[in-house]
């Protein structure tokens, strides 16, 4: 071809000699741009020798991966990769297995860092006495002029009723002392905190309870009568908030988590993620679910839901009932181990309806916390009259723990998200059915709500459940506990498969916070947000999997673990 050319060129020159310029000009043109084509791009990394879980839509696996700039480029086979492209950096991952990193679906993730910052932690305590150990040796650290704590749970105890103030007050007579239970919807309070916050046996509270026995409150506060002792404790200055957040993602990396869904923040607390986000330090994806507090939400009614890679802020939570542990979750019948109890309704239909009406008129998801099967119905009563089938609008009923089998077909008719989490399951079952009795049938049914709409999202809800993420999925797959009880699994009819569970947190995940677009899968144009396990959690024996570890977690192209 080159011969042939220069004859032409030869003859050009002869025959047209004014034309040899524009010719020759031609010929460089067509030459660089085949040079160009050929030569290899220059990436800036290259992952090979693995298992790449791409969780694409036909859940496809790939022994390499090309990442540049942050994002995926391309995954395949490791001689086509290095036919295309020159490499910056080329990692040998040794025969390990690569996934898209885990988005938690719900979760509180300042909550956590800003708890594990001041509060003792009193998870796993088998009696009243331990904790009272455990916040002895807290605040002989932490001299603060309170002492908080969480993650006491009765159910864990030899004495299984909810504990009074009587050894609190008289260990802690004169410093306010608040215990929150581990599901947050239950605190225990001393004597000291009743009389700062101005409670006595006949404050009554909408939405709430105060536990009162003999005419003197016991120092227990259920759901909203929590609040009441809330503004005892200085709002977190944004120096502890930096810390909180910093906190969360340093605990968050570490198990493979590169996104989170935060159920409830406050206009201060997003502006602290999105200063830290700005200035390089807090990489976690995150999708703000905004506190229906007025100052946090007019503003963002006003200005509409904002949405980039670091920060999703589109959605509103809300709480219709409490929890089951504490019975604060809204029952359609009575508890069966408290007759004539049915639980709290946390917001009326009325709060739930006026807020549905904004969400819809300024383009935000509605995401409402339901526990009991009253609480869905209500929620689903009021989404109904906004929400037209077909729609893509994706609110959410968070927990969805107890839902009528009459309630279940409209999760899949009005496109809502029920939005779970694996653990609570396998947490609840030791006690669950003695609140529940035969209702336990139809309760934490998650393969049936994933048939609903083909699809749902799986979270932790922590610091109430561990924050790792391959507990979830041992959860949703085997309907075990981290002991590995009960042998058969807890309702294992209702367990997801190992590639839905993985959808569930990754993929699915993704797509309840409308983030699908960028990240949950490994796909070309997608951020590079990715673990490596040093186990396969789609093949692996069941008995393994649950000391399978992340080795490392990527976000963004970056190592961050
Ligand atoms: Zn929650």
């Amino acid at each position: 071809m080159v011969e042939s050319l220069l004859t032409l060129n030869d003859y050009l020159c002869f025959k047209f000699a004014p034309m040899r310029f524009l010719y020759s000009t031609f010929i460089l043109l067509i030459i660089c741009f085949i040079t160009a084509c050929n030569a290899p791009e220059n990436m800036d990394l290259l992952l090979y020798n693995g298992k790449i879980y791409t969780v694409d839509s036909t859940f496809s696996v790939s022994g390499a991966m090309v990442v540049h700039q942050g994002r995926v480029v391309e995954t395949g086979s490791l001689a086509d990769l290095k036919a295309k492209y020159h490499f910056t950096e080329e990692k040998d991952l040794e025969g390990a297995f690569v996934y898209p990193g885990f988005i938690d679906a719900h979760c509180h993730f300042f909550g956590y860092g800003l708890g594990a910052e001041t509060r003792a932690d009193l998870t796993g305590t088998t009696s009243m006495r331990e904790v009272v150990e455990r916040l002895m040796i807290w605040h002989k650290e932490h001299p603060t002029p309170w002492i908080e704590g969480r993650g006491w749970d009765q159910n864990d105890w030899t004495v299984k009723e909810f504990p009074d103030r009587a050894l609190l007050d008289s260990l802690f007579p004169d410093i306010p002392v608040m215990l929150t239970r581990v599901d947050g919807h239950a605190m225990l309070v001393n004597g000291k905190a009743l009389r700062m916050a101005g409670i006595d046996a006949t404050t009554q509270v909408s939405g709430g309870s105060i536990l009162v026995r003999e005419g003197s409150p016991t120092g227990i506060l259920i759901d909203n009568a929590i609040e009441l002792v809330r503004d005892i404790i200085p709002e977190a200055d944004t120096a502890l908030m930096y810390a909180a957040l910093l906190r969360a993602q340093e605990d968050c990396h570490a198990v493979g988590l590169t996104m989170v869904a935060d159920a409830g923040l406050r206009d201060k607390e997003i502006d602290a993620v999105r200063h830290l986000q700005g200035n390089g330090r807090l990489s976690m994806r995150i999708y703000a679910m905004l506190n229906p507090d007025p100052q946090t939400l007019q503003p963002w009614l006003a200005s509409g839901p904002s949405f980039d890679e670091q920060l999703i802020v589109r959605s509103i939570k809300m709480y219709a009932d409490g929890a089951l542990g504490s019975r604060g979750a809204l029952m359609l019948e009575p508890y069966s181990d408290r007759p004539g109890e049915f639980g709290l309704e946390v917001n009326d239909v009325d709060s739930l309806r006026r807020m549905a009406a904004l969400a819809r008129k300024h383009g935000f998801q509605l995401n409402v916390h339901c526990i009991g099967d009253a609480a869905v119905r209500r929620t689903l009563d009021v989404y109904s009259g906004f929400l037209e089938p077909g729609n893509d609008m994706r609110w959410r009923i968070e927990h969805a723990q107890v839902v009528h089998p009459d309630d279940l077909s409209r999760f899949g008719r009005l496109g809502v998200i029920p939005s779970v989490q694996a653990t609570h399951a396998t947490s609840d079952m030791y006690w669950a059915e003695e609140r529940l009795g035969p209702r336990i049938s139809h309760a934490y049914a998650y393969r049936d709500l994933m048939k609903e709409n083909g699809w749902i999202p799986n979270g932790t809800d922590f610091p109430i459940e561990r924050i790792d993420p391959l507990l979830t999925f041992y959860a949703a797959v085997f309907r075990k506990d981290a002991r590995g009880w009960p042998e058969g699994g807890f309702q294992p009819e209702n367990a997801l498969s190992r590639e839905e569970a993985l959808r569930s947190m990754t993929v699915w995940a993704a797509r309840s916070c409308f983030a699908e677009q960028f990240t949950g899968s490994l796909e070309a144009g997608k951020v590079a947000d990715f673990i490596i396990l040093d186990g396969d959690i789609i093949t692996a024996e069941e008995k393994i999997i649950p000391s399978i570890k992340v080795a490392e977690t990527w976000s963004g192209g970056k190592r961050v673990y």
